[in-house]
């Protein structure tokens, strides 16, 4: 008897949809990869899917950043084997969950002006491996399409992905490109973010916005003093890097950091 394929489900909670297209950019490699798997529950690909059938693979991206939101992720957790986390905004907050502490009220009415009915349910955005488990991780603004890739062959074949954890500096470094901090003093947050993009935004002259999220154990310290040591503060550092990681930046308690540098 013919071995049954992997039902999949990819899904998009509040976010730009990038990682959704980044895997429909995967284009002459997503057909033989699509035959190995049953998608069944993808509503931007297919106006057929099966919204409760049980998944033996889900991809998640984007943020919690309704009670919608957050009532969808818990049913695709329930109903999920491995589920993996797309993208920044679902592994970190990415830049959805940038300005947090502005209250949504003053948002709302900066953005929307008129009274804003249809956003009564928006809460905090905050990634989804804040609130429920994730077998996988794979962050990016979007995801890099080989990674993806990397993925899911290594789960059709009954496997855990692997990922080397080097810091972009490491790729920008094997690229042989003039450091933008050494020789141009730019703030690069090249050193705490999580490699994998080949280095994209040095390669081409400009310093690493932190798109990927932090490395899983950036070391701090040795960081503010090589920053300190080329005239770069910490507040600006940190800034950079809040730009798409704000949660955990908050969480790890470097914001107290930043503010207390504010002050002095
Ligand atoms: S340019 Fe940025 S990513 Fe490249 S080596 Fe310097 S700090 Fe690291
Ligand atoms: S260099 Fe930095 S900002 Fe550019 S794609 Fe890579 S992680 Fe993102």
């Amino acid at each position: 008897m013919a071995k049954s394929k992997p039902k999949v489900g990819i899904f998009g909670l509040t976010g730009c949809a990038g990682d959704q297209l980044q895997i429909l950019n995967c284009e002459d490699q997503l057909i033989p990869l699509a035959r190995q798997m049953d998608i069944v529950d993808w509503v931007m690909a297919s106006s057929r899917n099966d919204h409760t059938c049980r998944l033996d693979i889900a991809f998640v991206e984007g943020v919690v950043a309704t009670e919608r939101d957050l009532e969808s992720l818990k049913e695709i957790r329930a109903r999920t084997k491995t589920l993996v986390a797309l993208g920044t905004c679902a592994v970190w907050g990415g830049l959805p969950a940038m300005h947090n502490e502005i209250p949504r009220e003053v948002l709302q009415r900066e953005v929307y002006h008129s009274s804003p009915l249809h956003f009564l349910d928006t809460v905090e955005a905050l990634p989804p491996t804040h609130f429920v488990p994730f077998e996988i991780t794979l962050p990016g603004c979007p995801i890099e399409r080989h990674e993806f890739l990397r993925v899911a062959h290594a789960l059709l074949a009954g496997a855990m992905p692997e990922f080397h954890m080097l810091p972009v500096c490491w790729e920008c470094k094997a690229k042989e490109n003039l450091c933008r901090v050494v020789y141009f003093q730019e703030v690069c947050a090249g050193a705490m973010t999580r490699g994998g993009c080949g280095a994209r935004c040095p390669s081409h002259a400009v310093a690493c916005a932190g798109c990927r999220g932090p490395l899983e154990e950036p070391n701090y310290d040795a960081n503010i003093t090589m920053f300190a040591d080329r005239g770069i503060s910490w507040v600006e550092i940190a800034r950079k890097m809040s730009q798409f990681s704000a949660p955990v930046w908050i969480k790890q308690g470097l914001e107290k950091e930043v503010r207390h540098e504010r002050r002095r």
